[in-house]
């Protein structure tokens, strides 16, 4: 299948290019060219099937003229090596864990799936790609992780010193190998900003590939649609309508989940929850877009002004604010109800939230407000030790550090520190 840019002033691109160039020429995010509904016996029969046979009929069509059947079967199942179970927590209100991979951060299975696809297509060229990439704590992690040891692509990921937290920072610098982190003395802004330079730079362009790994990148955005796939195989059986509550804040994760409706998959309704900005909130009152300069929070994954996923959740609603507004709903919430919520959740259901999915938990109790009816699944983002000091501080209780985490306690930090661009575009040409 190709893909096109939302700018419409790019030419259409194939999977593979589309995943190598991550953004069109025309500055434009990809697109594919069409979405066709799967046969309604995969929703029928979904609960008979594999995660991974799920996953494969999904993005089948998106991605086969790019890659082989057996192929996407080897990617996939590298890919889905763990669970993803929706836990009940109150009458009617669920949530679907996605934290379960190695970072313990739902990007894990994006940032997998795009490493495994980059890995094939290196395969057949002899250019290396380099991954460049900006964090302000989880992407990083997660990316270092699904591209380690990828042949035929290096990854470079700048972090903001001293503003990552040390779980954050571990599994970002103590990787080696084709893995290099870069400590910038500055903000995550300025890191972003190095980034979005590097990606203008001629100079640069000429001597390498370079593409990003956050989610305007099909490969990263598209897989994500099989969570709402493995949340419906679960709760299918209930029988009632249901509502997914999405943690947001550059908007990937839930666009991806109504490319899943589109597949036909029955949701009654998408919210959008999200922290003090509230761009997409704002929005959906008054029908106009004013991005802001985005402002710290303690769920600070979904800290966006300016969601660059949005764009795509208007295209699939064919720009039409009425149909949209139909489909969505977007609340935003403080950092004091969050950690209210948090409180709640652990008192009422003894179960620990992480920030970001008590704001999903949030979204979902306001929505059910006015629809009792229905059936609210919030997804959870990450595992609450990620956000270790909030949780603790707000629950009052300690929390234990699952293996994955403590296998990198210990391991020894390696980065490299940077100050400027020049050094960025420096380092690039001398590792050439
Ligand atoms: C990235 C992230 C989000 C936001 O996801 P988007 O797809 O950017 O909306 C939410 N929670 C956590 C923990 C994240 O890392």
């Amino acid at each position: 299948m190709n893909f096109y840019s939302l700018n419409k002033k790019a030419p259409n691109v194939s999977f593979k290019d589309a995943v190598i160039k991550g953004i069109a020429p025309d500055k434009g995010l990809y697109f594919p060219e069409s979405i066709t509904p799967l046969p309604q016996s995969f929703f029928e029969d979904i609960e008979t099937l594999s995660n991974e046979e799920i996953a494969f009929t999904a993005i089948h069509q998106f991605v086969r003229t790019d890659i082989p059947d057996d192929e996407l079967r080897k990617i996939i199942k590298n890919v889905l090596d763990f669970d993803f179970p929706v836990v009940e927590i109150e009458d009617n209100v669920a949530t679907l864990e996605l934290f379960h991979g190695p970072t313990m951060a739902f990007k894990d299975v994006g940032a997998r799936f795009m490493a495994q696809c980059l890995g094939y297509f290196s395969e057949s060229t002899s250019n290396e790609v380099t991954v460049l990439v900006a964090t302000s704590g989880d992407t990083g992690g997660a990316v270092a992780n699904g591209f380690l040891g990828v042949d035929g692509v290096k990854v470079v990921i700048l972090y903001p010193s001293g503003k990552v937290s040390d779980i954050q920072e571990r599994q970002l610098t103590t990787l080696g190998r084709n893995i290099t982190a870069l400590e910038v003395d500055g903000t995550f802004d300025d890191c972003q900003k190095m980034v979005k330079t590097a990606f203008l730079d001629d100079v640069l362009l000429q001597k390498m590939q370079l593409t990003s790994a956050n989610s305007i990148n099909v490969a990263r955005w598209l897989p994500q649609l099989f969570y709402f796939l493995f949340a419906y195989k679960q709760l299918k059986a209930k029988g009632q309508e249901l509502v997914f509550s999405v943690p947001s804040g550059n908007f990937g994760n839930i666009c991806a989940g109504m490319v899943a409706q589109r597949l036909g998959m029955p949701v009654k309704h998408f919210v959008a929850a999200t922290n003090v900005n509230d761009t997409v909130p704002e929005f959906m009152q008054t029908g106009e877009y004013n991005p802001k300069p985005s402002s710290a929070t303690i769920s600070n994954a979904m800290d966006v002004g300016d969601p660059s996923n949005f764009i795509r959740i208007r295209h699939l609603h064919n720009d039409d604010f009425e149909v949209l507004k139909a489909n969505l709903s977007s609340y935003p919430f403080t950092d004091e109800e969050t950690k209210k919520a948090m409180l709640h959740i652990y008192k009422t259901s003894q179960y620990i939230a992480d920030p970001h999915g008590a704001v999903g938990y949030l979204g979902v109790q306001e929505y059910r407000k006015h629809h009792p009816e229905t059936y609210g699944v919030f997804l959870e983002t990450a595992h609450p030790v990620k956000f270790l000091d909030v949780v603790e501080e707000t629950i009052g209780h300690t929390l234990e550090l699952p293996p994955q985490i403590e296998k990198v306690m210990d391991r020894e930090k390696k980065s490299i520190k940077i100050k400027q661009y020049e050094e960025l575009k420096n380092y690039l040409i001398a590792r050439q």
